[in-house]
């Protein structure tokens, strides 16, 4: 019997690790961002921790200060995209959730008017 695969990197990991390309607008030592593939808004942008957290479901206490780190950083990234008349975060958690990516990350979009409530 041949020895179990080690899990397969998600997307974001490889984009953390630089194995795969990305427009990546920011970066501290424990946060990237990207430009989304398929921009749901004229900016779209994912804002991820280096950190492996699969998704909201797995952070306890120990992850405030990271948490805090991603939407000090969202905040910043949408003042250097010059979004002052608004925009919207958004964490899609589990299934029903909508998370697609089994990797922590917050959606940043803006440019438009959105609507609410989602989908
Ligand atoms: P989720 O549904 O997990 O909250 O969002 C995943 C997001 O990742 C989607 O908006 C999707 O367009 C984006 N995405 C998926 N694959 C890639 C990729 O290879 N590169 C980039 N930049 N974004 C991706």
């Amino acid at each position: 019997m041949s020895d179990p695969q080690p899990e397969e990197k998600n997307i974001f990991q490889r984009i953390i690790d630089r194995e795969i390309p990305a427009d990546i607008v920011y970066e501290t030592e424990r946060v990237l961002a990207f430009r989304d593939i398929q921009p749901q808004a004229p900016t779209h942008i994912l804002v991820v921790p280096k950190e492996p957290i699969a998704s909201l479901e797995e952070v306890t206490a120990q992850h405030a200060s990271l948490l805090g780190e991603l939407l000090v950083a969202a905040a910043a990234i949408a003042r250097q995209e010059g979004l002052e008349q608004g925009y919207r975060l958004v964490v899609n958690c589990g299934r029903h959730g909508g998370q697609e990516i089994p990797h922590l990350h917050v959606h940043l979009l803006g440019g438009r008017s959105l609507t609410w409530p989602p989908g």
